[in-house]
C-alpha cells in the first residue's frame, strides 16, 4: 500500500474540520449566487424531479461558463421538465437546443441516460454517486458526486477545477494536479471535509468559493471565509510554511504533494503558487474547406445548403456547410480543386474550381484542435439534384440555419 500523505498535507484535526465547516456554509448562506437550478432543486419536493433537475445543470456546467449556461438551462427545463419528457425527445431536438453550448456529446448522452432510465430503471434516478455512476452514460465521479449530495443528500464528496485548486491552497499542494497523487489525495480530503449534516450545501459552497473568490488570478484572500485554515494564505504572509507540530517538514524531499524540488514556493506568486498542472499539450492544428452555397429559393429569398455530419466523432450529427478536411500546407489552388471533387460528389455534376469565390478564413478553437476554416461561396443558377445515398442534406433560409443544430463554427463561417 502507498504511504499515507505528509500530515502536513491532512485535514486530521476534527476541531478545525468543524469549524471550516461552519464558516463555509454561513459564508454560503450569505453570499451564494441567485441560479436558477438551485431554485429549482429548493423547491421540488420530488427527489426524482430534483436528481434530473441537478443532472441537467451539471452537465452543462462542464466545461461552460455559468453565465452561457443559464439560458439554455432555462429553455431546456421548459421543454422538457422532467427525464420522461427528454427520453421522448428527438435526438435532433436535443442538438438544436444545444446549438452553441459546445461539447456536443454531452446532450445525445443525457438523453440516452434518460431513455436509459425510463426503460431500464422504472423511470426511478438510481440515488447513490456509486450508482449513478455505474448505470447513466456520461455520469463521470463528480457529476454522480453533485447529483448525490445535492439531491438525495448522501455524504459524499466532490472534486472539480474549482474544488481542485481551493484544497491545493488550502494545504498547499503543488504536485502536477493531474498526478493519481494528487487526484488520490483531493477525493479523501473532499470526502473528509464534507459537512455530514449539508453535503450538498457544502459541496456548492466549496465550489462556489473557487468560482467567486478562490479564483485562478488575483484571489480575494481578505474576503476569504476559511483563510485561517489556508496553509498558502498563511504562507504568503509568514514568508514561510507554518508550522505543524511534530510532523517532519516535507517541503525538501521527495513529497509527492509538493512542489517540486526545481520550482520550490516563488514569493511573487503568493497564493497562486498553486494548483499546478503539467504544461498542456498544444491544440493540433487542422484546417478544412468548407463552402457556402447559394440558391434563389422558391419565394426568391436566398438558400444555403447544409449536410449533417457523421453520427460519431467531433461535432457529432450537427449540421453543416459542406466541407472538406485538407491536408496542411496546399497551394491554394489546390485547396479549391479538393472542395470542387468534393461539391462535385454532392451535386454529381462537374464543378470548375474557378467558380468558388474565396471568402475568407475563420479560425475556431475546440478544446484540443486549433482549426482554420477557408471559406469559400457559390451561387448556383437554376434547380440542382442532391444524390440520396450521401449524407442527409437540405436547403435553408438564413433563419432556419440560425434553428439547425449548428456548430459556433458554422456560425462563424
Ligand atoms: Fe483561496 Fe486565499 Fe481563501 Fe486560501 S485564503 S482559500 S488562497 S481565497
Amino acid at each position: 500500500a502507498p504511504a499515507p500523505p505528509p500530515a502536513r498535507h491532512l485535514f486530521s484535526d476534527p476541531a478545525e474540520v468543524e469549524a471550516l465547516r461552519r464558516s463555509l456554509l454561513a459564508w454560503y448562506d450569505r453570499c451564494k449566487r441567485d441560479l436558477p437550478w438551485r431554485a429549482l432543486a429548493a423547491a421540488e419536493p420530488d427527489a426524482d424531479r430534483r436528481g434530473y433537475a441537478v443532472w441537467v445543470s451539471e452537465i452543462m456546467l462542464q466545461q461552460t461558463q455559468v453565465a452561457t449556461v443559464i439560458d439554455y438551462y432555462t429553455r431546456w427545463m421548459q421543454k422538457w421538465p422532467t427525464l420522461q419528457a427528454l427520453a421522448e425527445a428527438s435526438l435532433e431536438e436535443v442538438n438544436e437546443l444545444w446549438a452553441g453550448l459546445g461539447y456536443y456529446s454531452r446532450g445525445k448522452r443525457l438523453q440516452e441516460a434518460a431513455r436509459k432510465v425510463v426503460s431500464e430503471l422504472a423511470g426511478q434516478m438510481p440515488r447513490t454517486a456509486e450508482e449513478l455512476q455505474k448505470l447513466l452514460p456520461g455520469v463521470g465521479r463528480y457529476t454522480a458526486g453533485a447529483i448525490a449530495s445535492i439531491s438525495y443528500g448522501q455524504a459524499t464528496g466532490v472534486v472539480d477545477g474549482n474544488v481542485i485548486r481551493v484544497l491545493c491552497r488550502l494545504r498547499c499542494v503543488g504536485a502536477d494536479s493531474s498526478s493519481p497523487a494528487v487526484i488520490d489525495w483531493l477525493w479523501d480530503m473532499a470526502n473528509v471535509l464534507v459537512d455530514r449534516s449539508r453535503p450538498g450545501d457544502f459541496n456548492q459552497a466549496l465550489m462556489e468559493l473557487g468560482a467567486t473568490v478562490c479564483v485562478p488570478k488575483s484571489p480575494l484572500c481578505g474576503e476569504c471565509p476559511v483563510k485561517q485554515h489556508c496553509q498558502a494564505w498563511r504562507r504568503k504572509l509568514f514568508g514561510k510554511a507554518p508550522p505543524v507540530p511534530d510532523v517532519e517538514d516535507c517541503d525538501v524531499g521527495d513529497c509527492p504533494l509538493c512542489p517540486p524540488a526545481t520550482e520550490p514556493w516563488d514569493s511573487s506568486l503568493g497564493v497562486t503558487n498553486f494548483p499546478r498542472k503539467a504544461a498542456k499539450k498544444p491544440p493540433r492544428a487542422m484546417r478544412t474547406a468548407t463552402c457556402v452555397l447559394e440558391r434563389r429559393g422558391c419565394h426568391g429569398a436566398p438558400e444555403y445548403l447544409i449536410v449533417q455530419r457523421p453520427s460519431s466523432g467531433l461535432l457529432a450529427g450537427l449540421w453543416e456547410f459542406p466541407s472538406v478536411p485538407l491536408a496542411q500546407d496546399l497551394q491554394e489552388e489546390k485547396e479549391r480543386e479538393e472542395l470542387a471533387d468534393h461539391l462535385q460528389a454532392w451535386m454529381g455534376r462537374p464543378m470548375a474550381a474557378k467558380g468558388l469565390q474565396f471568402i475568407g478564413e475563420v479560425i475556431h478553437i475546440f478544446s484540443h484542435i486549433h482549426q482554420t476554416y477557408v471559406v469559400y461561396s457559390l451561387h448556383l443558377d437554376g434547380d440542382v439534384t442532391l444524390d440520396p445515398a450521401l449524407s442527409p442534406s437540405r436547403w435553408v433560409t438564413e433563419d432556419e440555419f440560425h434553428a439547425s443544430a449548428v456548430s459556433t463554427a458554422m456560425k462563424k463561417v
